[in-house]
């Protein structure tokens, strides 16, 4: 009798530099608007068809994410107009980089050139349907507030230098 073996996985490994990069993001994050889930409704409609809800980058009908057009890392909002279907193949692969920044990367599953202006312009009337004017996150800091990230970066500075004199962080 044939006998099937279980692909066997380890739990996921949590690596240091990923946990840096998340607590910059964190930061970034709690000076970020943050709609209502409700508020979402209408952009799932926007992307639906046939009672799916499309990825905006490959079209798939499987969007089970939602993903930052102008990536929270460089002061992207969680609002309509920003915020995206998006399937895991697709969120995983663009990572915190905007469209143009992922389609000239080494991705794998970066938007390929022939696919990229049909994306473009299905984005394009999203735009125009629920403006969004995306800023820097340094531009969305008062001078005091500016400061305090400015602080707050040397000190992540000097704890990424720590661990790497420790080998934990390349
Ligand atoms: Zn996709």
């Amino acid at each position: 009798m044939k006998q099937t073996v279980r692909k066997r996985k380890l739990p996921t490994k949590t690596y240091v530099g990923f946990g840096l990069s998340m607590l910059d993001r964190a930061v970034k994050e709690s000076f970020a608007i943050r709609c209502r889930v409700i508020d979402l409704d209408e952009v799932e409609r926007f992307f639906s068809s046939d009672g799916h809800l499309h990825c905006a980058y490959c079209d798939v009908a499987d969007a089970e994410r939602w993903d930052h057009l102008h990536p929270v890392s460089q002061g992207g909002d969680t609002v309509p107009g920003n915020l995206v279907p998006a399937c895991r193949r697709c969120d995983d692969s663009k990572q915190d980089r905007t469209i143009e920044e992922w389609a000239l990367s080494m991705s794998t599953h970066r938007p390929q050139q022939e696919k990229l202006a049909a994306i473009q312009e299905r984005l394009k009337s999203y735009r125009e349907r629920f403006a969004y004017h995306p800023r820097q996150f340094e531009q969305k800091l008062n001078a005091q507030q500016r400061v305090a990230y400015e602080r707050f970066r040397e000190k992540l500075h000097e704890l990424r230098e720590l661990l790497r004199e420790h080998s934990l962080v390349k």
